[in-house]
């Protein structure tokens, strides 16, 4: 078997015109465009490269962007006032604070600062808490992201097997949150997986879908795969040679799978599409 292809990018490109009509639509009705603004700490090479590309994306469907530059030994009281500023600002509706953010920061404090309507990463304790009682508001993207990309293309997700790889509270544990909700697209038994968690090859081949979000380059086996599986790949690892590949061995993985996602090309355009429909339903919750 050959795996089918979950092609995060063209779903991604889907998205975007979608959310690009329902801006015209607000953009009319607000007087203004939805605006997000981001705020990039340091010069971490990555991170410049992934706000550049949330930009980007944002410009494609017509929402306004603004880009807060600070220097890596920033204090957290400056930090802390900027994101004041930006919680006052009528026309942000969504403010994105890029991680990781520098040692003597602490990500938790920055994270409570943030106005919750415009916690649109949905890394908040507000919105991380509405999401764990069942009554989201908004999901964190890169879960969202992922059962997006279930979704639609087709992949039922009730009464399934989840495993995932990683347990972090941008990626792991929401996504675990959210499959487990009592709701479509969703309903899900799920086992959620560690460093510490033991047979990791055994308790994933109990996965009807298997999702890797650990960091660790092409860790999965293909014999941790049970055939006809789905795998989902979170990871974003940088090879010696400068390629990126993901968490799992896609190659071997891909001949058992029956769905899989590339890396790049699968989660991560999906990341930015959901930064985008959060900023937007942000907007719309104003009317
Ligand atoms: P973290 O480092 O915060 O968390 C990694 C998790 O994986 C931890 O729970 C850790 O366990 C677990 N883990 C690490 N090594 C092992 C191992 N050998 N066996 C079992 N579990 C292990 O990472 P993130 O969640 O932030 O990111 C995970 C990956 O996803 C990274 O590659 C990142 O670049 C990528 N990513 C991709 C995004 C996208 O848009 N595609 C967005 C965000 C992240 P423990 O808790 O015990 O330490």
């Amino acid at each position: 078997m050959t795996a089918r292809l979950l092609d995060g990018k063209a779903l991604a490109e889907q998205i975007k015109r979608e959310l690009a009509e329902r801006v015209r639509d607000l953009t009319a009705r607000l007087g203004r465009p939805p605006g997000l603004a981001a705020v990039l700490v340091g010069d971490n090479p990555a991170s410049q490269v992934y706000v550049r590309n949330k930009r980007k994306a944002c410009s494609e469907i017509g929402l306004a962007s603004w880009l807060h530059e600070l220097p890596a030994n920033i204090s957290q009281e400056a930090l802390l006032r900027l994101i004041d500023m930006l919680n006052r600002q009528a026309d942000v509706d969504g403010i994105l604070i890029q991680l990781p953010l520098p040692r003597q920061i602490d990500v938790l404090t920055v994270m409570r600062a943030v106005e919750p309507r415009k916690d649109v990463d949905g890394f908040g304790p507000e919105n991380l808490g509405l999401l764990a009682l069942g009554q989201p508001r908004y999901c964190p993207c890169t879960p969202l992201g992922v059962q997006q990309l279930l979704v639609r293309n087709g992949i039922d997700i009730e009464g399934r097997h989840v495993v995932i790889l990683g347990r972090s509270n941008i990626v792991g544990k929401p996504l675990a949150l959210m499959l487990m909700q009592k709701a479509p697209g969703a309903n899900a038994t799920v086992t959620i997986c560690h460093s510490q968690s033991r047979n990791l090859p055994e308790l994933c081949r109990q996965a009807d879908i298997l999702i890797a979000a650990m960091g660790q380059a092409r860790f999965v086996q293909a014999d941790w795969v049970r055939s006809g599986a789905v795998v989902v790949d979170v990871g974003i690892n940088r090879l010696p040679d400068g390629k990126l590949c993901g968490d799992v061995d896609f190659e071997a993985v891909r001949e058992r799978a029956s769905a899989i996602t590339p890396v790049p090309g699968g989660v991560g355009p999906m990341t930015i599409a959901m930064l985008l429909q959060n900023t937007v339903s942000s907007a719309a919750s104003l009317l």
